[in-house]
């Protein structure tokens, strides 16, 4: 099949490329993001590739189903990008990787805990400047410490398997529970009593409108003071400018985030000779206490080969008439 690859990276196109090195599909790689200015871009074209940031709206379906195409490949989870409902309307179908890197992801939730806690980004710069002085870089034990995770499906469930093997206690919250961490004594309780009592709180539940702002001024109030926070998952689970308020009063003793509710502006570019208009974002990287990494949590080789393998799974599936089980519809919640 014809696919116009938007979004295109070097490793998209080298893991792409390997994977169809087997399918021998015409893939054509584009670099600009799909929206309704770049949809022309996939005139005759029976299928797109996209990614977190393509804008799949109405307006660019519409033009994309006016020019041949009939599948929509997301090369990712989230499918909030997408109006479903137009794609439907259109006898477009969308398909996604619904899984590809939880141990990635929840590697790195452990990363940012264990750098922020030891202070290992202030640590590599200083030495590299002849310093040597620990002052400013005290941490604690993670041992017998208390991790509250928001969220155990795929990606809480292994951070709990994680930070158990640091010997942490594990509080939980989520809409269902998970028997395997149940199995691993995690305690399931409900939000108020998991901000009080945690030392770490790390969030791996999908954004949703009962999620949004999850960690807003209210939540701050309720958290142990000098909480540590972590979020791997989508950037508008947390209200930033209350997180910043709790920054500045002390009540949140750290804070690490792979995700940002602006984050389409800012990342996966090179913006290093950019003047950066984001106020909030600009402040959020003035804090010693703040390590911000830019949507890279899933970024691991192992991912990437998942997500082509299953991109082409994928298309073969609705090529060949087959039912695709990561075939999403409008009435799924993302
Ligand atoms: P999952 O579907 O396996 O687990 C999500 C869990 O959240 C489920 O157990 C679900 O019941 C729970 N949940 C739903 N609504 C909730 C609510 N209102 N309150 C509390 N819990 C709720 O998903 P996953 O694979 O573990 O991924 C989790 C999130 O991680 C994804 O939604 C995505 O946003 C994010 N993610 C980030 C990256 C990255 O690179 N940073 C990569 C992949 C996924």
């Amino acid at each position: 099949m014809k696919v116009a690859v938007f979004s295109t990276k070097a490793y998209d196109r080298k893991f792409l490329s390997a994977a169809n090195s087997s399918t021998q599909h015409e893939l054509v790689f584009f670099e600009p993001r799909l929206n309704r200015d770049t949809a022309i871009l996939a005139a005759g074209f029976p299928a797109v590739c996209v990614f977190v940031h393509d804008q799949v709206d109405a307006p660019t379906l519409e033009l994309l189903a006016s020019r041949g195409t009939r599948l929509v490949v997301l090369r990712c989870a989230g499918f909030n990008n997408v109006d479903l409902q137009a794609a439907a309307d259109l006898g477009i179908t969308v398909v996604r990787v619904p899984a590809y890197s939880p141990y990635g992801v929840a590697e790195h939730a452990v990363g940012l805990i264990l750098s922020l806690n030891r202070k290992i980004h202030r640590a590599y710069n200083r030495v590299r400047e002849g310093n040597f002085s620990l002052d400013g870089l005290l941490g604690f034990n993670l041992h017998e410490r208390t991790i509250g995770i928001v969220g155990t499906g795929k990606i809480g469930l292994i951070l709990g398997q994680i930070m158990k093997g640091f010997g942490c206690n594990l509080l939980a919250y989520d809409v269902y529970r998970n028997p395997e961490l149940e199995a691993l004594g995690g305690k399931y309780v409900e939000l108020p009593e998991l901000f009080a009592n945690s030392d770490i709180i790390s969030l791996h539940c999908p954004l949703t409108a009962e999620t949004h702002h999850l960690i807003n001024a209210e939540a701050i109030e309720q958290i142990k003071s000098g909480v540590m926070l972590i979020n791997t998952s989508r950037g508008a689970l947390i209200d930033t400018q209350a997180v910043i308020e709790g920054l500045k009063s002390g009540k949140i003793g750290y804070l690490g985030v792979d995700v940002y509710e602006q984050e389409s502006e800012l990342f996966f570019e090179d913006l290093s000779g950019a003047i950066i208009q984001d106020d909030i974002f600009q402040r959020l990287t003035t804090f010693p206490n703040v390590l911000i990494t830019g949507h890279q949590a899933f970024f691991t080789a192992e991912a990437l080969h998942n997500i082509a393998e299953t991109t082409f799974a994928n298309i073969a599936d609705v090529e060949h008439g087959r039912p695709c089980a990561n075939e999403i519809r409008a009435q799924v919640s993302a």
